[in-house]
Parts: structure tokens; sequence; C-alpha cells
């Protein structure tokens, strides 16, 4: 074999698959691809194992996960032979762990150290790789993999200044080996997240005065580090298949209990209770889980935030300092919080001091120290605490050249794309191990990195099978998973934080959500199902054979499916399936357990004549002083099932974010009153709604009618039937994943007829109780075979996995091309059910927000009757 040498060790030339790192992942891929008999080797710029372990020598430097999981899993001999001696490992020992490992498997032999892949290009003719290395050695492989880290690139300090200063400088992510010796010494501590707040307690026993530098305080709970947890323990002796499998299918990678308790709805005693245990427990996913909506509700959020705070606030005496140490600005857990031992502590004592930055930023470093707009300060050592350009910096930081010539820092310049985190379009061949958008840093990282060096091990293994050599995702599959993540984070409170999560910790990066935030889980479920449906989303070639079963694995928005999958989970009977008094008993109990919407001004109970007896109507007023635009509003069910009840959280939704007065009328339901009762209802009710406008409180000539589903329809036909009676005049219609037709013959009825709530099944169920065959055509029961010309500007929303989608989109187009002003709003990865799900379905909101500003647009619009 044709070798390069890179000083100590040779290169081969060729290898099957060449990896970059040794850490965690690249060790545990090494041993993979070795067991599979790839030829393969390592690089690493350290001198020897360990990755992270290996740079971060700095004091008080400890995993944050319970070594009882933060370990590999894949050989049970190592956890056998290995053993914790704390709940939080110091580096030494989790260093000496890993080293551990080399030596178990004779890993070493296939590393070259002190070797940084400098550069790396696709060669589409020999459909292979070229790496070279920073001796300028040159390896040519078939597949390339980056397990090169998340957080192991240092970001470059960004303070003018810093070359100047003449005293020791350190960077905890790039500690040196000797032991640094702050005994008498003036430190400076810059920046306190994590590495920050580990290592500023042990800094300040042996400094003669420690000053800390902070721009951004952090939230830390308490390691209470000691043996490694007793409970966890027993668990893994008592079944240690068992408790690593728990881990495997768990949301963040360590088996934890979920809680269904909602900080809104908790008791004080029970809040407190909850916020205590985690607090006690030392545990990341505990704080993070103290309730089932602190990650995406404000108010829940703000509430375990202020416990914290009231925690600082007891610990830390000077009132002045404890305050500054009290995080603020970003919501609890968005940028990641810590564990810490005497943390806060620390502050009370004589010789630590802490320099806000917020209120005295720096200004430059000093020959001799940092100057702040306030003083200069003198300092022997400073120690910059800074963080990393995580992420993505590992990654671009080597000139990787893909396919038709483009870098991987070009495509990425506005945001990683990746398909699963595991591999980038464009990019054939080139695996990274716990990429962006797969959920890596969010979880318990050995939990992660097993799962990503598992499913490449068995990609490469099958693509060897069937005789293939080369991989590739789809840009339609990349841009579907790249969709899917940011969806996920965006019902999420995260993105509102400055953290390195959003790449906003470095200058000039895109401020894009990074880690994949729908749980290791739910990640697991898409790449198991991506392998198992024939690599779905991949380009597959091979000498002899190419095939893609190309397509995006995540299509529904992330909280629809929770809320499908929950509803299956129940078993429920089909509602068609029921009797119609149990249907409706059943919608109106399911519709009771729902969060109840937003507080609006002021909600009233009345009736209205209709033409065969009174109609129940609720009045929704918006906090603003009167008077106001009105809202006439029917309910959706099918014509059958409903009330002015069901839609409650909806209208209050709607109330507010147009700020007109809502009506609700319920009106006569099928079977006992069929078809038309239901729109002779609603047509009356228009009629006396915009008669008695003023004294409801409303705008004359400002009236709305609007509806969900068969409310909807009716609300469709009300327009019709208004235009065509000279009266009443109607300013604007929204039309809310509206019954349009009663051809149950259009796509979207076959595509999505089963398994997004509204099935096809219940649908003809309701029109069956309706209407007649023969009656179901008209344009009273079917709007779209009516005359649109003429009929008041409308909003039609559709939901992409909703039976009715279809008939909607129809009749937006036909209301168009009728020169009718439409806006078409289409809901993508909702069902039929989920936009009027407040404070359930959060991806609805924004869709919410866009109706109501699509209807304030058609505000100034001529009346068009
Ligand atoms: P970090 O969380 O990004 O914290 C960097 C700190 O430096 C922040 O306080 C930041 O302030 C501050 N900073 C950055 N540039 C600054 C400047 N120019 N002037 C003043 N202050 C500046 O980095 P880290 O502490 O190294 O931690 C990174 C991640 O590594 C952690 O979140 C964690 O995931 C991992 N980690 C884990 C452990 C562990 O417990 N196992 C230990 C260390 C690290 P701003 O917030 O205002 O930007």
């Amino acid at each position: 074999m044709a070798t390069s040498g890179n000083g100590s060790a040779a290169v081969p030339a060729e290898v099957d698959v060449a990896v970059v790192g040794a850490g965690f992942s690249g060790l545990y891929m090494l041993y993979r691809l070795r067991e599979l008999g790839f030829s393969a080797m390592a690089f690493d710029e350290a001198g020897d194992v360990g990755g992270t372990w290996y740079w971060n020598r700095y004091p008080g430097a400890r995993c944050d996960i319970p070594t009882t999981d933060y370990a590999y899993s894949f050989d049970p001999r190592l956890e056998k032979d290995w053993t914790w001696s704390e709940k939080y490992a110091t580096q030494p020992e989790i260093l000496a762990y890993l080293r551990y490992v080399a030596g178990c498997y004779d890993l070493r032999r296939d590393i070259r150290f002190g070797t940084r892949i400098a550069a790396a290009s696709w060669d589409e003719a020999s459909r292979r790789w070229r790496l070279r290395t920073n001796h300028g050695g040159e390896v040519s492989c078939r597949y390339y993999i980056m397990a090169s880290g998340c957080l192991s690139l240092p970001k470059t300090t960004d303070i003018p200044g810093v070359d100047r200063y003449r005293g020791e400088v350190y960077l905890t992510g790039r500690w040196p080996h000797e032991e640094v010796d702050f005994s008498g010494k003036r430190v400076a501590v810059v920046g306190t997240g994590s590495s920050g707040i580990q290592c500023i307690p042990v800094i300040a026993r042996e400094a003669a005065r420690l000053t800390v530098f902070q721009r951004t305080p952090n939230f830390s709970v308490p390691a209470h580090n000691g043996l490694p947890p007793p409970d966890r323990t027993a668990q893994l002796v008592a079944d240690r298949d068992g408790y690593r499998e728990a881990a495997r299918w768990s949301r963040g990678g360590m088996p934890m209990e979920l809680t269904d308790v909602s900080g809104l709805t908790a008791s004080e005693d029970l809040r407190r209770q909850r916020f205590e245990d985690a607090w006690q427990a030392g545990e990341l996913f505990a704080i993070l889980g103290v309730f089932n909506d602190q990650g995406i509700n404000p108010v829940s959020n703000e509430l375990v935030a202020e416990m914290i705070r009231e925690k600082i606030r007891e610990i830390v005496s000077d009132p002045d300092t404890a305050e500054a140490l009290c995080p603020k600005d970003h919501p609890f857990g968005t940028k990641r919080p810590c564990l810490d031992t005497s943390y806060f502590e620390t502050f009370n004592l004589p010789h630590v001091r802490l320099v806000d930055l917020r209120r005295t930023p720096i200004v430059a470093v000093t020959d001799a120290g940092i100057d702040t707009v306030e003083e200069s300060l003198e300092f022997d050592v400073i120690v910059f605490a800074t963080g990393f350009d995580a992420m993505t910096g590992p990654l671009v930081s080597v000139a990787v050249t893909g396919a038709g010539g483009l870098t991987l820092k070009d495509k990425w310049e506005h945001g990683p794309a990746t398909y699963l985190g595991l591999m980038t379009a464009g990019f054939p061949n080139f695996f990274m191990i716990t990429g962006p958008q797969s959920p890596s840093v969010l979880s318990n990282m050995a939990v992660s990195i097993e799962q990503h060096v598992d499913w490449v091990a068995d990609c490469l293994q099958r693509l060897r099978t069937e005789d293939l050599d080369r991989i590739e995702p789809t840009p339609l599959a990349e841009a579907g998973w790249v969709q899917h993540s940011q969806d996920c984070a965006d019902i999420t409170l995260y993105p509102r934080a400055n953290s390195w999560y959003m790449g906003a910790n470095v200058p000039g990066k895109p401020r894009v959500f990074l880690p994949y935030i729908g749980g290791v889980d739910a990640y697991r479920r898409a790449c198991d199902e991506v392998a198992e449906q024939d690599f779905v989303g991949f380009r597959l070639d091979g000498p002899a054979a190419s095939r893609c079963n190309d397509g995006v694995i995540r299509r529904l928005q992330p909280d629809v499916a929770i809320v499908l999958e929950f509803m299956a989970s129940l078993g429920l009977p089909p509602m068609e399936t029921m009797t119609v008094a149990d249907a409706r008993a059943f919608a109106a109990a399911t519709a009771a357990t729902l969060p109840p919407g937003p507080e609006v001004g002021e909600i009233a109970d009345a009736v209205l004549p209709g033409p065969a007896g009174d109609l129940e109507y609720r009045l929704y007023r918006p906090p603003s002083s009167g008077p106001h635009p009105l809202i006439a509003y029917f309910h959706g069910g099918g014509w059958v099932l409903g009330s002015q009840d069901s839609d409650d959280p909806f209208c209050r939704d709607l109330c507010l974010r147009t700020g007109a007065a809502v009506i609700s009328v319920n009106y006569r339901h099928a079977p006992d009153d069929r078809f038309p009762a239901a729109a002779d209802d609603a047509f009356a009710a228009v009629q006396w709604i915009a008669a008695n406008a003023a004294g409801l409180g409303g705008i004359p000539g400002q009236l709305t009618v609007a509806g969900w589903s068969a409310g909807a329809s009716l609300a469709a036909i009300t327009c019709q039937l208004a235009r065509d009676a000279g009266g009443p005049d109607i300013a604007r219609q929204l039309l809310l994943t509206p019954v349009t037709d009663c051809d149950l013959g259009r796509p979207s009825y076959s595509g999505n007829g089963e398994g997004f709530v509204l099935t096809a099944a219940l649908m003809r169920w309701f029109w069956d109780h309706y209407a007649d065959e023969a009656e179901r055509a008209q344009p009273m029961a079917s709007p779209l075979r009516g005359t649109l010309a003429g009929l008041p500007p409308a909003v039609v929303v559709t939901a992409e996995f909703d039976p009715l989608r279809d008939e909607g989109e129809a009749y937006a187009e036909a209301l168009g091309a009728a020169g009718v002003p439409v806006r078409h709003i289409r809901a993508r990865g909702h069902v039929h059910t989920s936009l009027t799900m407040v404070d359930v379905v959060i991806s609805g909101a924004p869709v919410r927000a866009e109706m109501a500003e699509a209807l304030g647009s058609f505000r100034s619009a001529p009346i068009q009757i």
C-alpha cells in the first residue's frame, strides 16, 4: 500500500472510509467500520483520543449528563469493566474512560493523531473523496465521515486588544496540559456559559482576586454531585438492556418520565413542589421538564425562571450582585442551562467580584488587563470562557468541496441544510455524526452518537450488499427535513434567545436554530423509517443500477403529529359508528378538555330570532372600546354537532386577532332538522345582526361572515343569498377549511381520507344526516355550484392534510375567476381540525395571524353588493 507520512505514523493512500475525529463519535465509528470489515482510518488534530475531553481541561470541567447515561452502551462488557466514581465525572476521568475504550479495541492503530484534514473534495469520476491533511498528505476514500463534534471549534475572541495583553491567557476550549497555577494571582474570567460557570468556583479557591466579566447572566442549577445516582444505577443493575433501550426511545436520550403537569393550570403548591424536586435532582432534563409546557408557553416558562431567580437571590448576599446574576433576557432553557457546584455562592467570597458588562461594557484588553467604560483593571491571568462556533463551525472549517465544485461553506452561507443531520445534498458519500438538524446537543450525546454511527454503519453495509457505492440526499428530501426541523423549533421558545443554538454567539453567523428539537425518540423513528422505506429521499447509485425513492419523511406540523398520535393511542371508535347522541356527547366532552383560549374584553350569551324559533348566540367583545367591526360566525361540526360553545377558544382568538366583536350563532342541526334548515338559520341570523349592528356595538357596514368547516359552508351560502336578496351588506367572508361541494371524489378525499381526524367516512356520515342525494348539488348545500360573481372579498383557508382541501382550493380559485378578491391561505402540514385548536396546536397560531391580517387587508375594500 502506498503511503504518505505525517511525521509519526503512515497515512494510507486509500481507505474505504475516512473518519475525522477521535472523540466519542469517531471512536465508535471506527469500531463499527472495522467490525463490518471496511478499511478505515481516523484523523484527529489532538495528540490522543478524547475529542472535547482532550481539549477542555480547564479546572472544574465535568459532564452535565449523569455518568450512568453518559457512556457507550454498545458493548455490555464496557459497562461491566468500567466504574464511574461520580454522578458527574471530571474531565480527567472521562478522558481516561475514552482512553480505556480505545485500548479495549486497539483503536489507536487506525488513528492518525496530530493530523487535521484541511481539505476534502469529491471526485465524481472515481466516486471517491480526496482528502488533504495539514501535513500535505493525501488520502482517497469512498466515504468521508465528519465525527468532529458540535462544540470543538472555539470562537475567535472578538474583544479588541487581546493580542496586546502581556499576562497569561487561557481559552477553556484549548486548555494546556500542564497544570495552571492561579495561587496568589489576580485572575479575570470572561464568559459565564457552562465553561465559565464550571471553572469560576474552582479558580476562586486559588486566586488572590477573581473578577468575573459577565455579559449575559445564565440560568444554573446545583449539580448535587456525588456518587452515581443510586436510582439510575439500581435500574441499570436490574435491567441493563431495558434501561438502555428506554434511553434510546426517550425524548432526551435518558430514561425520564414526562410530566403532564402544565405550569398554567397547576396549583401554586404543585408548581413549587415540582420545581423543588427538580432543583434537588440536579439533572438538566429534570429542571427542563418541571412543566410540560415550559418550553412552548412563555407564562409557564416564566414560572420556572422566576423560581430560579428566587434561589439566586437567596444564595447571593449582595442584592445588587444577585440581581445582576439573575437572567432576564431569555426564557429559561432557551440558552443551555448549566449545572454548577457552588457557582452563585462563589460571589459571596470577599475576593470575588462580578463586572456586569451590560452596565459597563469592555472597551478593550490592554497590555496589563481589561478596560471597561468605567475603569482599568489589571490582571496576571485572563481566562476566556467565550464559547464555540457551534455545530456548523467544525464542519465548514474544513474546505469541503462537493459534486459540481460547490463548497460546504458556500452551500450553508445562509444556514445549514441537511437531510436528517446526516448528509447534505450535493455532497455524496459525506456523512456527519450529530450534524446540524439532528438532536445532538439537545440530547444525551452518547445516545445520539451511537444512533448516528449505527445508522451510518448499517447504511454502508447495505450499500455494499446491494453493490451500490454512491448515496446522496435529494434536494426535495433535504428541503423537507430543513422545514420540519424549523417547524419543530418554531413552536418552542428557543428561537427567542441569542444562543449558540441559534448561531447568535458568532458575529455574522446566520441566525438559524441548529439542532433538531423534535426529540431523540421522534428522530430515531424518522431515521428508521427512511431506511425501512428503501432510503426514502436518497439517490443510490452503483456500477450496475441506480434508484431513488424520492420524498419527504415528515410533512405534518410536529404538534399536529403529536395530537394525531395521542388520539390514535386512545383507540376510540370512529365517530360515524356512534349514534348521533353519542357523537354529540363525545364531541362536547372532547371540547371541554381543551384549553379555554385567551381572555377577551367581554363575553355575553343571548338569543336572536330565527325562522323557526330563537337561535342562541355568544358575543365576544374585544378589550378595546367600541364600536367594533362585527363578525357573524358559524361553528363547525358537519351540520350535526357543535354549538356556540364548541368553537369558543377559536372565537376568542378571532376576536382578539381581528379586533372585531364576534357573534357565534348556533343553528338547527341535522338529522333533527335537515337541509336547508341550517342555511336558512344562518342567513336569517346575518340579516338580524346587520339590522342590529349598532345595538350590538358594531360598526354598520363592517360585517364579516365567517365559519369553519360546515359553518364555513353556511357562511359562503349566506354571502350568496345576501347578494341575491340585495342585502344585507357583507364586507368580507372568512371561510376556514370550508365544505363547498358534495363531490367526494376529489384527490384530497382519497389522499387525506383516513388518519387525519376528519375522515372520508365521517364526512359521508355528515352528508347523509344533512341532505338527500338529490338536494346536495344545490348551491344552498354546495356553494361551489352557485354563481360567485359579485360576492364579498374572501379569505379562504385550506389545510394540506384535510379531505376538504381540494374543494376549498376549488372555491378560492372559482371566486378569483369570478372576479372576487381572494386571499387563499394554505396551511402547510395542518389537518381539518388543527387550526381551531388554540393553545394546543401552536403551529396554528401563525396561520390564524395571517388569516386576521388578510381580513384586515380587505377592510378598505368596497362592499361588493
Ligand atoms: P457559551 O455557553 O457560549 O458561553 C460563552 C460565554 O462567553 C457567554 O457568557 C457569552 O456571553 C460570553 N462571551 C462570548 N463572547 C464574549 C465577549 N466578546 N465579551 C464578553 N462575553 C462574551 O460557551 P461555553 O461556556 O463554552 O459552553 C458552550 C456549550 O458547551 C455549553 O452550552 C454546553 O453545551 C457545552 N459545555 C458543557 C459543559 C458541561 O457541563 N458538560 C461544560 C462546558 C461546555 P453571551 O451569552 O452574552 O454571548
